[in-house]
């Protein structure tokens, strides 16, 4: 099992598989003051930035799960870069399903809701991780303005209306799930745009290097037309953001 190669042609120079920057998730690490030796579990941790960072940051221990084994290779040697290589390890595997064999203080799943089949699945799996009194992390799109229209819902890589809230209805709903909300760090159109802009010229890069691979044709047409696309829907309609959450 593994990731699709089109995600790692379009996310080759991308540290942080999400519209969010390596500032977003330092906020992220200081708001959520993270004691040291802090356990951690991050479900979908892709090339394991968040994990790494706070690591050297914040002396966080723990580990990270992906099914990607390019990113996967990419988070273990982020970790040795970083030094934290014995405060932190990455798993290759499914995370659907997975729980910690030991209760966390943080278990995260950022930008991978799928796992769980959806938000409330997917704070139920992480709840299986986590000790009474632990941080959960969400990250997660949320629409910033309604879709008036299917063009743009799809033009957002969604299919329905209902595939993601508003802000206060995500809110709302987590309360349904009878978390509190107790922090918050959102995306904006600048990060979004180191997320979404810097995949073209990964795009337009490796078309030029590999005219004749078989993913060509559908990197090129990806490339002439997802910058518009781009500017057009998600950037004005799709929001996101790392929700921090503690059972009530
Ligand atoms: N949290 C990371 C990555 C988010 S991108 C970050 O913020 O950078 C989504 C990630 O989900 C990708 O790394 C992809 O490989 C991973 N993924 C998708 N399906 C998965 C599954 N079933 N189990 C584990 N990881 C999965």
């Amino acid at each position: 099992m593994d990731l699709p190669r089109v995600f790692t042609i379009r996310e080759s120079s991308h540290r942080i598989h999400n519209p969010f920057t390596a500032d977003k998730f330092a906020v992220l690490g200081q708001a959520l003051r993270l004691a040291p030796g802090t356990r951690a579990l991050d479900l979908a941790s892709g090339s394991g930035e968040m994990l790494c960072t706070w690591a050297r940051d914040h002396h966080v221990t723990g580990t990270g799960v992906d099914v990607s084994t390019v990113f996967t290779e990419q988070a273990r040697a982020r970790a040795a870069e970083l030094g934290v290589a014995h405060r932190v390890d990455f798993v290759h595997g499914d995370a659907s399903g997975y729980v910690s064999d030991e209760p966390v203080d943080l278990a995260a799943c950022v930008g991978a809701t799928w796992i769980g089949g959806g938000v409330a699945g997917t704070v139920e799996l992480l709840g299986r991780s986590l000790r009474p009194g632990g941080l959960m992390l969400i990250g997660e799109p949320y629409w910033r303005q309604d879709p008036p229209t299917q063009d743009v819902v799809e033009g957002c890589h969604a299919s329905r209306r209902g595939d993601f809230r508003m802000l206060p209805e995500l809110i709302g709903h987590f309360g349904d799930l009878g978390y509190d909300v107790v922090e918050m760090v959102l995306a904006d159109q600048d990060s979004w745009d180191r997320y979404q802009a810097a995949q073209w010229l990964n795009l337009r890069r490796w078309l030029d290097q590999n005219p004749d691979d078989e993913l060509a044709a559908d990197v090129r047409a990806e490339l002439s037309t997802g910058p518009v696309r781009y500017v057009k829907y998600a950037r004005e309609y799709l929001g996101w953001g790392v929700f921090a959450l503690m059972r009530r």
